[in-house]
C-alpha cells in the first residue's frame, strides 16, 4: 500500500511538472526586440533583459544567434564582437570579454535554458542569423533544431531569419516548428507555399502592402512587424490586429495593449 501511494506521488509530481512546463503564452503581441534591454539599461541580448522581458510578461523575447569557428552557438547581434569576427574565432577567445552588466557572452545553450526557467508566458523568439555560405547557414540551422530539441523548448521557440534557405531547413527538420521570414521578399501566398509560418517584416513593407495584411488573415500567416518604438506605428499595427509587434519599448506596447 505504502508503495502504492508512493508511486502515485511520484506519477503525481511528473505530471504537474510536465503541466508547469506546457506553454501558456502571454495573450498580448508584445515582442521585446534583443529582450527587454533598453528601460532597464541592460546590454541587449543579454540573460538578464530575456529575464527582464520574462518578468514583463512579454508574449516573445527575441535575440540574435551567431555561431563561432569552433561551432558553438551563440546570441550577439553583430556578427563582431569585442572587434573580432565571431565566424573565426573561438568561443573561448571570445568569451575572455565580458558584456557590460558583466555577464559571460551567452551561449545558445545558456539563454534557452534561461528561458525556460520559470517561464511558461514568453515565447523564445530565435533569429539565426545568415552566414557567410549557404553550408554555414545550414549548419548553424541544423545546430539549433537539435539543442532546442535535446532542452526541450521546442513549444516555446519561434525560429525567424532573413534567410530563406534557414527557415527552409528548420521545416524541413521539423515541420511543426514555428517559422517567420524576416526579408520582405515573399508574399504571404509564397510563404505558405513553403511551410514558413509567418511574415515578419519591416513595419514599413506592410504600408506599401496593405494587401498582404488581408491575404496573411485569409491563408492563417502569422503577422509580425518589427522595429516598432513609435506609438503612432503601434496604433496602427494594434488596428490591423497584427499577431506580434516587435519593439525596443516593450514597457510602452504593453501599456497600450493592456497587461496580461
Ligand atoms: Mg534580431
Amino acid at each position: 500500500m505504502r508503495y502504492i501511494l508512493c508511486l502515485l506521488t511520484v506519477i503525481s509530481l511528473t505530471s504537474c511538472k510536465l503541466q508547469k512546463n506546457m506553454p501558456e503564452f502571454a495573450k498580448n503581441v508584445v515582442v521585446a526586440h534583443r529582450g527587454a534591454w533598453k528601460a532597464q539599461n541592460l546590454p541587449e541580448n543579454s540573460i538578464a533583459a530575456l529575464k527582464q522581458a520574462i518578468a514583463l510578461k512579454c508574449t516573445g523575447s527575441e535575440f540574435d544567434v551567431q555561431m563561432t569557428v569552433d561551432d558553438v552557438l551563440v546570441v550577439n547581434h553583430d556578427d563582431i564582437y569585442e572587434g573580432m569576427s565571431i565566424a573565426e574565432t573561438s568561443y573561448d577567445d571570445l568569451a575572455v570579454h565580458k558584456l557590460s552588466n558583466g555577464e559571460k557572452l551567452p551561449t545558445l545553450r545558456e539563454y534557452i535554458l534561461a528561458g525556460l526557467d520559470n517561464n511558461t508566458s514568453t515565447r523564445l523568439v530565435c533569429e539565426i542569423k545568415p552566414a557567410k555560405t549557404k553550408e554555414r547557414g545550414q549548419k548553424m540551422a541544423e545546430k539549433t533544431i537539435e539543442l532546442v530539441k535535446e532542452l526541450n523548448a521546442e513549444a516555446m521557440t519561434v525560429y525567424i531569419s532573413f534567410e530563406y534557405e534557414i527557415l527552409k531547413k528548420i521545416e524541413e527538420l521539423n515541420p511543426k516548428a514555428q517559422t517567420q521570414y524576416l526579408e520582405a521578399n515573399k508574399s504571404p501566398e509564397e510563404l505558405k507555399a513553403d511551410g514558413i509560418d509567418g511574415a515578419d517584416y519591416h513595419f514599413k513593407v506592410f504600408k506599401k502592402h496593405p494587401e498582404w495584411i488581408e491575404s496573411a488573415k485569409k491563408i492563417g500567416i502569422a503577422l509580425n512587424a518589427w522595429t516598432v518604438n513609435d506609438p503612432v506605428d503601434m496604433d496602427w499595427l494594434l488596428e490591423e490586429g497584427f499577431d506580434y509587434i516587435t519593439t525596443n519599448e516593450p514597457e510602452l506596447l504593453l501599456e497600450k495593449t493592456g497587461k496580461p
